[in-house]
């Protein structure tokens, strides 16, 4: 019998989807079920929604702190989505790899396609699995943006754009899951991890 290949390293399991997709109850709902996941907390300049907690959802950073964490190379990757600033804090992530945990990553298609060029050495390969999420119809979309009443009219209508836009680069994934229903998204989203955990890494 070959000798079983153990994973060195943690998993990244990055997640992406339009605005609206439902991504953060999916992982909130990931977290509460998996207590040994952890979740990648994100900078963002973005203001906060009701209910959100700094430290929790974001840490919540004005556009000079952000800048400045920019420049110490203090994320893994950064990008600008709708006019706001959100990153990846690297030391978090580093450490993670190196504990080999399992951590959840929310970010946009930018984000997404720079932690694949930044996992690019060999000695990280197979970090990270890429999922995207996808509402049932495009017109579902609308309605759960809509529902959230958390943006304008005019907000409103850039982030559908936007999120049709981004449906477009779904094949750069490694996954594609459809949320139809929170329970079963999530549990297919489990079944991939726990798939992605065993993976056989040569490195
Ligand atoms: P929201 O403002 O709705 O929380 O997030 C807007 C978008 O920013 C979402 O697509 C979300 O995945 C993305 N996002 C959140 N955190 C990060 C991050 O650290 N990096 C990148 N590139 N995108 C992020």
């Amino acid at each position: 019998m070959p000798k079983r290949q153990k994973r060195k390293r943690g998993l990244l399991v990055i997640l992406s989807g339009p605005s609206g997709v439902g991504k953060s109850t999916i992982v909130k709902r990931l977290l509460k079920t998996n207590p040994r996941l952890k979740l990648s907390v994100s900078c963002t300049t973005r203001p906060r929604r009701p209910g959100e907690k700094h430290g929790k959802d974001y840490f919540f950073v004005s556009k000079d702190e952000f800048s400045s964490k920019v420049e110490n190379g203090e994320f893994l990757e950064w990008a600008e989505v709708h006019s706001q600033y959100y990153g990846t804090p690297k030391k978090f992530i580093d450490e993670a790899l190196q504990n080999k945990k399992t951590v959840l990553l929310e970010v946009d298609v930018q984000g997404a396609a720079a932690i694949k060029e930044a996992l690019r050495p060999s000695y990280l390969k197979g970090s990270a699995v890429f999922i995207f999420l996808i509402p049932p119809s495009v017109d579902i979309l609308a309605f759960r943006l809509k529902r959230r009443k958390t943006e304008s009219m005019e907000l409103l209508n850039y982030r559908l754009r936007a999120a049709i836009a981004e449906l477009q680069v779904m094949e750069k994934y490694d996954y594609i899951v459809v949320n139809d229903k929170l329970e079963n998204a999530a549990k297919k989203i489990m079944a991939i991890i726990n798939v992605e955990k065993e993976r056989v890494l040569l490195n």
